[in-house]
């Protein structure tokens, strides 16, 4: 049996199986709705990565794991215990990383307005890295690494105006963009200039992310040379030479059958050849490559369990299959019409003969989790689990309709532990002042 999910099997009871673990069981266990996310397939992904990294770039390189996509105080960790670093998008997310133990040099700090508490919060805590947005962001860092007499080592969020073929709004690589400066109008050459003028911010190299969930291999090579042609440029222009080249993340995922996923060290085989190609053309020296990928590493990782309260069949026009949970742990449907597969955990080979919209129950009739799937009979009490839910899931969950967000249970070897614990009505209330 095929699923999206490498990591799934169908075990001795003929139930669906994550990780070695029965997944009707840990839903009795641990109560739904329930992400549970195998700790050995992010484990694997982070390893593919690094060691891609260590084959194509010869090590001189690091993979920053994007913790937008899952973050939490284990996941830090397990990107730490990997060799990795991490991309970090607010205060919240560095928070969240140093409490776990993360070392600051490794955190790099994105964002097109980091909040001056922010910054100050990053730079008191001596992170890694900014990526610098715009010349407001350039004052404020000169300002507060004054303050606290820092030198603050800086990258540019640049846009190389390449079109990746994606979601309009996980498109990011183009001019008209609220992320960084487009290289072709000539504003990121100016805001790089600009910041030169600054004594206590480092410029150590530039940065793109064209767009998330891509799948072809020429967006990314088309970046990367247009980077080296940018980066010789800098130079020339203004002297100063770029050491690090950070290429973001972006790489496609399987969701349903029709996503046909490139293999992620392809990617980086492909992107280096250019990097090596160009620099060597440019007489550069090979730059410190990075790279950012959030979704790829922890999306196939993952699955949330719903339990089915009841199923709507209204004649000729739908039949909706209502789960307990919903946009509020999910809401990358009604963000952007997300496509999922899924999966009856209890009957997870059972000829799929039905067509379904699968509908959470939060008080919005756009509150659908996948539109129009065939899946074998549901009834009320049927388990069904959402397929490839570990990225933008629980990181984009909300207490919508004052829901409590569900658990976060990793799996290891068959054994399964929280990593994050269901939040109670308390939790609910706990900032609320009567
Ligand atoms: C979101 C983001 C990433 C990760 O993108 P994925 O599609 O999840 O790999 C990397 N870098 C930056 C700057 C991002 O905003």
């Amino acid at each position: 049996m095929d699923f999206v999910m490498d990591c799934l099997g169908v075990n001795e009871n003929g139930n669906l199986s994550i990780g070695g673990a029965d997944v009707t069981e840990l839903a009795k266990q641990y109560g739904t709705p329930l992400y549970i996310m195998d700790e050995e397939e992010i484990r694997r992904n982070c390893r593919i990565y690094a060691d891609a990294m260590k084959k194509y770039y010869d090590g001189n390189g690091l993979v920053l794991y994007a913790s937008k996509a899952f973050s939490c105080k284990y996941m830090y960790k397990i990107a730490l215990e990997e060799g990795l670093g991490v991309d970090t998008v607010s205060g919240g997310e560095i928070y969240t990383a140093l409490s776990a133990g993360f070392p600051a040099e490794k955190i790099y700090f994105h964002g097109n307005n980091k909040t001056w508490d922010e910054l100050e919060f990053a730079i008191k805590n001596d992170i890694g890295c900014i990526v610098i947005d715009n010349s407001d962001e350039v004052d404020r860092i000169e300002e507060i690494a004054e303050e606290y007499g820092k030198k603050v080592k800086a990258m540019f969020r640049v846009s190389p105006g390449v079109d990746a073929h994606t979601h309009d709004f996980i498109k990011t690589g183009q001019i008209d963009s609220k992320f960084g400066a487009a290289i072709e109008t000539g504003d990121a050459l100016k805001l790089i200039k600009y910041t030169a003028t600054k004594k206590n911010i480092n410029i150590v190299g530039i940065h793109c992310h064209i767009g998330s969930q891509i799948f072809e291999l020429s967006p990314f090579c088309e970046t990367a040379e247009i980077m080296l042609s940018f980066m010789e440029k800098i130079k020339s222009e203004t002297g100063i030479e770029i050491k690090e080249l950070n290429l973001g993340g972006g790489f496609g995922i399987k969701y349903t059958e029709k996503d046909k996923p490139i293999d992620f060290d392809k990617f980086i085989e492909a992107v280096s050849k250019v990097v090596k190609e160009k620099a060597e053309e440019k007489g550069l020296e090979c730059p410190f490559i990075l790279m950012e990928p959030g979704r790829s590493v922890v999306a196939s990782a993952g699955l949330t369990v719903y339990e089915v309260g009841t199923v709507k069949r209204i004649e000729n026009v739908r039949n909706y299959v209502c789960v307990d949970g919903g946009m509020c742990d999910n809401p990358r449907f009604i963000l952007y019409g997300a496509e999922y597969d899924a999966v009856l955990p209890e009957r997870p080979t059972a000829k799929r003969c039905e067509k379904v919209t699968v509908a959470g129950k939060c008080c919005e009739s756009g509150d659908v989790l996948i539109e129009d799937i065939m899946m074998p009979e549901i009834k009320k009490g049927d388990l069904l689990a959402v397929l490839a839910t570990g990225a933008y899931n629980y990181s984009m969950s909300s207490n919508y309709n004052r829901i409590p967000r569900p658990p976060v249970v990793m799996v290891k070897d068959g054994e399964s532990k929280i990593v994050i614990k269901r939040e109670t009505y308390e939790d609910i209330i706990k900032n609320d002042i009567l």
